[in-house]
């Protein structure tokens, strides 16, 4: 029997992450990460059958050069897979308005693509380069674009809107899109099989916690709000990433200390959350290990991150009512105990009560409920963004197998 094989691309400016997957079952039969593009030390790691490999690509290589690598070298030469692929799929992170669902790219795709440039100046361009150097490498195979934004399309206008002049809205789109959609549906599915409950019938609470770090009200299986905003600088604390903000303390830092817009932005995305406040690192383990060793800075930062979210979460049952579940997701989700703990302890007004041993048990892959019978549900769900491409992009193309 033939498998339905997608290569998922994520196209960032100066590095590339791919993957190889059955889009029947979700298998992953390779992954991997190009990166240092433009730099000397461009290089490429990737593992397959349990093996990982890695190599230095030609000096200043970028996406066509590493695109070029991963066809020839590691599909082809190593895997032997020249068959069963049906298409390409892009994660791209913003498709303003125009997006509401994963498409099949042709020259106005591509074009809208780079027209929402503006919205994610670091991720749309490096997504058109990428497009451009697969049509190349696979002139046979269709690809597909997975918006991060689509789906929190259906938030209503009094979620989405910043209370600006309206004008900024109408003639700029500057409103609230939101990221992490592909996670949020497939979590959301996910979901709905542990609760038994058709998907256009559940209410969850999803907290995609990762480097990057949101939370999204979904009812009837719909998103209804969402953290972030125009950009995924806005909400919770990050990794790098303050979220929420007085904009007053941009005027300040300008005006009073001095500061270039760049230079502001550079503390805003780089400088600030976890990585501000602990000193420490951006890494959530690395913080926890300095929270075990009594630095006050790193339990700081914990407590910020944690009051947040359970207030963000807090806030949803205004647009819920009734809330099926909580999910926990993304590396910090996925993975600490104490973050879940203690964020379900802060919302005790809604009677949350936490089994210990399955919070404990639910990491490193293992989903599950993690709260006592008769508590509200809460639940760990490893997120698999990878498989949602590779689904939607077999979908969208026509089952026929295809020879790179
Ligand atoms: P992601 O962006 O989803 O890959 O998540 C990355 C974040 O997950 C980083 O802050 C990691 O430190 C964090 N993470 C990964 N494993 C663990 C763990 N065992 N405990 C706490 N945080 C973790």
């Amino acid at each position: 029997m033939n498998n339905k094989l997608v290569l998922v691309l994520n196209c960032g400016s100066s590095s590339l992450k791919f993957a190889v997957i059955n889009a029947d079952n979700g298998g992953e039969i390779m992954s991997g990460l190009a990166e240092c593009f433009n730099l000397p030390e461009a290089r490429i790691k990737w593992k397959m059958a349990g093996t990982k490999k890695s190599t230095s690509l030609p000096p200043y290589s970028a996406h066509s050069a590493a695109i070029s690598f991963i066809v020839e070298e590691i599909i082809k030469k190593e895997a032997g897979l020249t068959e069963q692929f049906v298409a390409v799929g892009h994660r791209i992170v913003h498709g303003g308005e125009r997006f509401t669902e994963s498409v099949i790219i042709d020259d106005h795709v591509l074009e809208g693509i780079e027209q929402c440039s503006s919205l994610a100046p670091l991720h749309n361009p490096a997504h058109a380069l990428g497009i451009r150097a697969a049509q190349v490498a696979f002139p046979a195979l269709p690809q597909v674009a997975v918006f991060d934004t689509a789906f929190h399309q259906t938030m209503p206008a009094k979620a989405f809107m910043y209370a600006l002049p309206y004008h900024l809205y109408k003639e700029y789109s500057i409103r609230r899109y939101g990221m992490h959609g592909t996670s949020n549906l497939f979590v959301t599915h996910e979901a709905a099989k542990i609760l038994n409950k058709p998907v256009d019938d559940l209410n969850v609470i999803c907290a995609h916690l990762g480097n990057g770090a949101s939370v999204t009200a979904i009812k009837k299986g719909q998103s209804v709000d969402t953290s972030m905003g125009l950009t995924p600088l806005d909400g919770l604390v990050m990794g790098t990433r303050c979220g929420d903000l007085d904009p007053s303390i941009i005027e300040y830092l300008i005006t009073r200390l001095g500061y270039s817009i760049e230079g502001v932005m550079e503390i805003l995305q780089k400088q600030s959350g976890l990585l501000g406040i602990s000193g420490i690192s951006s890494d959530f383990r690395e913080i926890i290990a300095g929270y075990e060793q009594g630095s006050k800075r790193a339990t700081l930062a914990i407590d910020m991150f944690i009051y947040r979210l359970a207030k963000y979460i807090a806030s949803y049952a205004v647009p819920l009512g009734h809330i099926d579940a909580i999910i926990f997701t993304g590396g910090i989700g996925e993975n600490s105990p104490l973050v879940r703990s203690k964020v379900l302890e802060l919302l005790t007004i809604f009677g949350y009560q936490v089994d210990g041993e399955k919070n404990k048990a639910a990491i490193l892959g293992n989903q599950g409920i993690i709260t006592i019978a008769g508590s509200p549900i809460a639940m760990v769900i490893p997120t698999n963004e990878e498989w949602v491409i590779a689904q939607d992009s077999a979908k969208l193309v026509s089952n026929q197998s295809l020879s790179l």
